[in-house]
């Protein structure tokens, strides 16, 4: 029975998808990295899609953005210049520019027509976050921006394409990568990384988890519901300073209030849930195994 509309469909695993149905498609363009489809959707909105991959939905990305950016920020005492790497889509800069500690971001995408597309079909995620004083948005590979770039941050922030084989993003999820931006963090400094889905691919986060952790020394894990991506979305982080998991729901709640961060979803018992992490994926991050390097990079399975 055909409902009238057209299925985009997107493949967790070979054998597993999640289908949306489209009304219409707004925008899409092969660039020299990646294909861009911006639809809107009778669920979620409009939709940025990234070589056939949900990246972020008007409906939910604020549950995934905020996830990301604040646990670390607020564990950060006086979080200065931030680096993002990847964001294109603008939601990340503008959850990072409501720390008022903040005097620079700079936000690092290798694909201008990302951020160009976005700008313009899907504003409401950057909310002008492109044009704030404090923003330095540059189109370079995160790679070798991290490896070349003299600065210093308080923070780096990896929201970056999933690790897909022969994907722009494949190489800032290795031991490498991980290296070079170590040396550019502060002292007190963390990174935080997407790390895909912690039922998906677990085995990916774990490796991500290892690899952090071997760099850093000192890393953790959570993770989200993101109904867009029809998963718990898995983040890693490495630390030279504070543990954002040892925050408790009342500190949380008293600096996001100090700090008046206008929020949609994260708060401080929503920070407790998003570290209770169940039994078995904490359980695959305690299994040896390897880490990912530049010759040996983790993958998610689609
Ligand atoms: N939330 C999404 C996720 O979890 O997969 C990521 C969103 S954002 C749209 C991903 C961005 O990474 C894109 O704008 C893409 O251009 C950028 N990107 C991919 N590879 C990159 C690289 N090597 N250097 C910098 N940016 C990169």
């Amino acid at each position: 029975m055909s409902l009238g509309w057209k299925w985009f469909i997107e493949y967790q695993t070979p054998h597993s998808a999640h289908m949306h149905g489209i009304k219409k498609i707004i925008h899409s363009k092969d660039t020299r990295f990646q294909k861009i489809d911006i639809v809107d959707s009778y669920e979620y909105g409009r939709m940025l899609l990234l070589d056939g991959k949900v990246q972020s939905t008007v409906r939910d990305e604020f549950i995934y953005h905020e996830s990301l950016v604040h646990p670390v920020m607020i564990a950060h005492p006086n979080p200065k210049d931030v680096l993002i790497i990847g964001g294109g889509e603008g939601g990340t800069l503008r959850e990072v520019l409501k720390h008022p500690q903040v005097r620079s971001v700079t936000m690092v995408d290798i694909d201008a027509d990302v951020i160009e597309s976005s700008r313009k079909y899907m504003p409401e995620l950057s909310c002008g976050a492109f044009s704030n004083a404090r923003t330095d948005v540059i189109v370079a590979d995160g790679r070798r921006f991290v490896e070349s770039c003299a600065g210093k941050f308080d923070l780096i922030i990896m929201d970056v394409t999933d690790p897909l084989e022969g994907g722009p993003g494949q190489l800032l999820y290795t031991k490498e990568f991980y290296e070079s931006a170590l040396a550019k963090l502060r002292a007190g400094g963390m990174l935080v990384t997407q790390a895909t889905s912690t039922y998906y691919s677990i085995h990916c986060f774990a490796t991500l988890f290892r690899t952090i952790k071997k760099v850093f020394g000192r890393a953790g894990g959570y993770h989200v519901w993101v109904p867009a991506y029809d998963s718990s979305w898995g983040f890693v982080y490495g630390t030279k300073g504070r543990d954002p998991r040892g925050l408790g729901a009342g500190n949380v709640d008293q600096e996001i209030k100090r700090r008046g961060i206008p929020l949609k979803y994260y708060r401080g018992e929503a920070h407790s849930a998003l570290f209770a992490l169940p039994k078995d994926v904490v359980l695959q991050l305690g299994e040896p195994g390897n880490v990912a390097t530049d010759s040996k990079p983790t993958f998610m399975p689609i």
